[in-house]
């Protein structure tokens, strides 16, 4: 039996995995769950998986947790509120098993401490990889702990290379796959709304993820992360948009082959395959059926409507602390979007704003990390606060 600890429980990713595990109560345990605030939430899914623990990051919830899980009969489930808590819990002998499905840069601490204590991390969290890639591969390195991505493309890139001599990888290319997200047709954006922007049309995500794929930041994001997972300079890293999500991602070697890795768009398969890896679970996600697919189409990225793609090309070139604005800058603005503060079109602008306008060292902690993120956001906010 392993334990698992879920932080972002109550998340897309959190969702998806409590499904996956449903499957294979006779391998795994919910050992933890985590949420931000919303505790009603967190304790419906407490009724249903009785974990050991259930924590709620926002501390002045604490006792509404706790009060709640006794009036439900379950005040055996012990109650954890907090960022130290959540640190805490990623580094506890008992986890074996750590997901980060946090949203946002809030999910960098808990990944960290799980990389330090040497845990199997299946991570979803994007902010961790962007903002810290570096610290972070070195501290996964350090401390013998395992990294696997549970992003649908990076998790394609993973089973891709797993053959691959260091040799191989060298010269190889990584092909990553687009959607396109719900705008691929749409010529004029000024007038999105944030209903708009948030209706993707093959997968079923968060909030905050929809609109990134609208805007291909997410795609950009992602051109980052597999950077700094798989140790591929950004010119040797494509991109090419695949409407029907099919082929996930591939990786093109020296001898002209091409390794893809193919699935229905449903998030329980990355996640199922990181659990059981080495091994493969047996499936319970869709099947492929190619014959009623009919065809599949490819076409390239359109860089001038979808500005913030190129934008993650260049702060990873940039080095520095390029990503980790860019990463705060695109998230002030995606919330400002989400609220109706800003326009769709002036999520790109913020970035490119932020881009010019602030330039940090790259940072040598998780500390500084953190600084940076912190300086671009209260920027972000104090330049979108005046348009
Ligand atoms: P959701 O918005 O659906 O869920 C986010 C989770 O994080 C919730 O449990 C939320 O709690 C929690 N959370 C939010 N803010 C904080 C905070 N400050 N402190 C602690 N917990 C917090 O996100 P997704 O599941 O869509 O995405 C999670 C991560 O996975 C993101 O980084 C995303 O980019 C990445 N990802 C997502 C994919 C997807 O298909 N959804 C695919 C690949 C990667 P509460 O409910 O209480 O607010």
């Amino acid at each position: 039996m392993q334990n698992i600890a879920i932080f972002g429980a109550t998340g897309s990713i959190g969702g998806s995995t409590l499904d996956v595990l449903s499957h294979y109560k006779d391998r795994y345990q919910v050992f933890a769950l985590t949420a931000n605030s919303r505790v009603e939430e967190l304790v419906r899914l407490c009724e249903s998986h009785h974990p050991r623990i259930a924590l709620v990051a926002d501390e002045s919830k604490k006792d509404e947790l706790a009060f709640a899980l006794k009036s439900r009969g379950l005040s055996d489930i012990e109650v954890w509120a907090g960022e130290s808590d959540l640190v805490r819990l990623a580094a506890l002998p008992e986890v074996d098993v750590a997901v980060l499905a946090i949203v946002g840069a809030a999910g960098l601490a808990p990944t960290f401490s799980a990389a330090r204590a040497g845990k199997r991390l299946l991570l979803a969290n994007k902010e961790s990889v962007v903002c810290g890639g570096a610290l972070l591969m070195k501290s996964i390195k350090e401390h013998g702990a395992e990294l696997l991505p549970v992003d649908s493309e990076h998790n394609a890139i993973f089973q891709c290379l797993t053959s691959a001599s260091d040799e191989d990888r060298k010269n190889a290319r990584l092909i990553l796959t687009a959607s396109g997200g719900p705008f691929r047709k749409r010529m004029d954006l000024t007038e999105v709304t944030p209903e708009d922007a948030v209706a993707h049309p093959t997968w079923n995500m968060g909030r905050k993820i929809s609109v990134d794929s609208a805007t291909l930041m997410n795609k950009g994001l992602e051109v980052i992360e597999a950077s700094w997972l798989f140790g591929f300079p950004p010119d040797r890293i494509d991109v090419v948009i695949h409407p029907q999500s099919l082929i996930h991602s591939m990786v093109q070697y020296a001898d002209g082959c091409i390794l893809a890795q193919m699935g229905a768009p449903d998030m329980r398969t990355p996640i199922a395959y990181s659990l059981g890896w080495p091994e493969r679970l047996d499936g319970f996600a869709k099947r492929v059926d190619f014959a009623a697919l009919g065809s599949v189409t490819f076409e390239a990225p359109d860089i001038q409507r979808f500005p913030q793609l190129g934008y993650a090309y260049e702060a990873l070139r940039m080095g520095g602390a390029a990503s980790i604005v860019l990463n705060a800058a695109n998230e002030i603005a995606v919330e400002a979007f989400l609220d109706r503060r800003i326009r769709f079109l002036d999520i790109a602008r913020a970035c490119r704003h932020m881009m010019d306008t602030m330039v940090l060292a790259a940072p040598k902690s998780l500390p500084e990390v953190l600084a940076a993120d912190r300086e671009a956001r209260i920027k972000t906010r104090e330049v979108i606060a005046q348009w």
